[in-house]
């Protein structure tokens, strides 16, 4: 039996291509490192773009027990 398919709009992530690590909603430690992040590129300052992913999936990985 098959059902018909709705489409429903996903969740829209405005920030984060594949690969970079999401913040967690509602966390403000994640949401501090997304800003750093989504500032830094606006400036082209891909090392630190870097650092701040490097920072969330720790982040992540300490406090939320991700992968
Ligand atoms: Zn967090």
């Amino acid at each position: 039996m098959s059902r018909p398919k709705t489409t429903m709009a996903g969740p829209v992530h405005l920030t984060a291509p594949a690969g970079e690590p999401n913040p967690s909603a509602g966390c403000g430690e994640c949401l501090g490192i997304a800003v750093t992040r989504t500032n830094a590129r606006s400036v082209g300052d891909y090392s630190k773009v870097s650092d701040a992913n490097v920072a969330l999936r720790t982040h992540l990985r300490e406090e939320h027990g991700a992968e």
